[in-house]
């Protein structure tokens, strides 16, 4: 599979207002990871945990349907995003369902349903979700990437592709 775009910066934002602010901050650093695999693939839990939240976010550019696991790992709780999923990944979900590792969470969406990109799944780790709920921005402005970096841990650390 091709993946990258951990803080990387990226132009194809500008055409969804979702990522423009009011004083020209533009979010424009990517945080998560973007695996760019078959559109047929199914999606599995990368870790041990439960379902944090669950929520198709429909906006231009946005995530489409998007799920978010809690883990907790040596006392530490923290989640993994997966974003630009299939409308049916998110039948059935409850939140505080248990989730094994390996365990099939959800197949690939297709454009527009996954926010009208080529289809590919967006995997992000959050530490603090800060109250969010089936939505965490994946995107950032300069100003605050030093914030995210500490918050969204480069999620090649828990896939650890070559
Ligand atoms: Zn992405």
């Amino acid at each position: 599979i091709a993946f990258g775009g951990y803080i990387e910066t990226r132009n194809l934002y500008q055409r969804s207002t979702v990522f423009k602010n009011t004083n020209s901050d533009e979010r424009n650093i990517h945080i998560g990871l973007d695996l760019w695999i078959n559109e047929t693939a199914t999606i599995h839990a990368a870790l041990v945990g439960k379902i944090h939240s669950f929520q198709n976010n429909t906006a231009l550019g946005d995530y489409g349907p998007t799920i978010i696991l809690e883990h907790e790992i040596e006392g530490i709780v923290f989640h993994t995003l997966y974003g630009h999923l299939s409308e049916a990944s998110l039948l059935g979900k409850k939140v505080d369902d248990v989730v094994t590792k390996g365990e099939q969470i959800a197949t690939l969406g297709l454009p527009p349903i996954n926010g009208d990109y080529a289809p590919h799944l967006h995997f992000q780790i959050i530490i603090d979700m800060e109250e969010k709920t089936g939505d965490y921005p994946g995107v950032c402005s300069e100003k605050i990437l030093d914030f995210y970096k500490n918050n969204c841990p480069n999620p090649n650390l828990l896939l650890k592709i070559n």
